[in-house]
């Protein structure tokens, strides 16, 4: 089974519509949390979502939105974007959202938004916090969202830092006989630099994952952002993927 794994939409509905094109026919798509927050078209994206995704659990974005945690711990844009996504959030988008489990257990795979020890709020970037990680889910795989970076993870672990640019991307990494901590990146709001939409096809046969990277009409989602009166560095760094 192809899977399309992907994360941190960010009501990026440019951006996610350029995923599913770019993804084409795969059996599955699963969903990583952070539908909403940042981006100008949450109600839009939450709407596909709930067509496309059979797999669906909420962010840390998406709980700020509806009011579920506080925002004290966001940066002040971030915070203005939760507030003006919660007053467009339409009832049904809210049930949608309040609907997802904050963990999904499907086959291989554990999906989390942060960590499988913290799944709304924990960020995994280091080698020594993945592995400890490891204890804290039993399948082959667990798939996770929330820091915008693509990553892998895998136990055991090579003997050395992983080399840059590691995962490769658009060319598959090979699963077989290891465990794994995988991040597909960001679709709608990239932090690693690239500016270009991050999502993954995880082959649930071939036991491969590849990273892929499409190109979306990023001018266009600044408009609607300006038009929404989102905060304007949220739109610029659009431009860099920072
Ligand atoms: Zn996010």
């Amino acid at each position: 089974m192809k899977v399309a794994v992907i994360a941190d939409v960010h009501a990026n509905l440019v951006a996610l519509e350029a995923v599913l094109v770019d993804a084409g026919r795969v059996d599955e798509v699963w969903s990583l949390g952070d539908a909403v927050g940042y981006g100008p078209d949450p109600n839009e994206c939450i709407s596909l979502l709930r067509e496309v995704a059979r797999l669906s659990i909420p962010g840390n974005h998406d709980y700020a939105a509806m009011g579920t945690i506080s925002t004290d711990d966001f940066n002040s844009e971030a915070r203005q974007a939760a507030e003006w996504t919660g007053t467009v959030l339409s009832e049904a988008s809210r049930a949608y959202l309040a609907s997802l489990p904050e963990t999904i257990v499907e086959g291989p795979a554990t999906l989390a938004h942060g960590s499988p020890r913290s799944p709304i709020w924990e960020y995994v970037l280091s080698v020594p916090q993945a592995e400890e990680l490891f204890a804290h889910f039993q399948t082959q795989y667990c798939l996770i969202g929330h820091s915008h970076i693509p990553l892998a993870f895998a136990l055991p672990m090579p003997g050395v830092a992983p080399p840059k640019p590691w995962p490769p991307p658009q060319e598959p990494l090979d699963l077989a006989g290891r465990r794994w901590l995988l991040n597909p990146g960001s679709v709608g709001q990239p932090r690693d630099g690239d500016r270009r939409a991050a999502y993954g096809i995880l082959d649930t046969e071939t036991a491969s994952f590849v990273y892929r990277r499409v190109e979306y009409d990023i001018a266009e989602t600044q408009q609607r952002m300006r038009r929404a009166g989102l905060p304007e560095r949220l739109i610029l760094r659009l431009d860099s993927g920072r």
